[in-house]
């Protein structure tokens, strides 16, 4: 298993209140008072913080004594190349900072670039492009609630190579520029 994700508690809480099916497979939402654990994309009531902790890796979880949620059924692979995909998503997660070319990625599983494309598409909906620009605006948003960075810095910091970039790229996933969405309550 070297799909580690580096994100922290408060990102991956925030990416299960939102349900996001982005990072399913990289990480396990396990309830402590109910020993069941899910995807971060259950669509199930959620739990109080207090009673969830977070595991990346699906033995240990159940290791820990937690069963499979039946509703989102996480330990269900849907597909034979969830590991491949898999792979791909939790090093653009860790990598986000790095300029990474699509050669880069295909580099990292071993695969041609236009296999990778292709596979990452038909298995995500989304092009390495787009998940590594989703993941980056994930970043910011971080950061815009949780830090007193500057529109800039954030930009640098979430891997962004301009702001022009930046800002095209936050109001086309957030409808909303970098500055409202740090006033927003959200
Ligand atoms: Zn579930």
């Amino acid at each position: 298993m070297d799909n580690k994700i580096n994100l922290s508690f408060e990102e991956m809480w925030v990416k299960i209140m939102a349900c996001d099916q982005t990072y399913d497979g990289l990480f396990f939402t396990a309830v402590k008072t109910t020993k069941i654990y899910c995807r971060p994309s259950c669509k199930s009531r959620k739990p109080k913080k207090i009673n969830v902790e977070f595991y990346d890796d699906i033995q240990m979880v159940e290791s820990a004594g937690y069963r499979a949620c039946k509703r989102c059924q996480p330990e269900v692979e849907h597909s034979p190349h969830t590991q491949l995909i898999k792979k791909v998503t939790a090093y653009l997660i860790n990598e986000y900072k790095q300029q990474l070319t699509l050669q880069d990625i295909a580099n990292h599983v071993g695969i041609s670039p236009y296999h990778l494309e292709r596979l990452f598409k038909q298995e995500t909906g989304e092009t390495p492009r787009t998940y590594l620009e989703k993941v980056r605006i994930d970043k910011a948003v971080y950061f815009l609630k949780n830090t007193s960075y500057t529109n800039l810095e954030i930009c640098y910091e979430a891997g962004f190579q301009s702001p022009s970039n930046f800002y095209k790229v936050f109001r086309h996933l957030k409808h909303c520029s970098p500055s409202e969405y740090r006033t927003q309550d959200q």
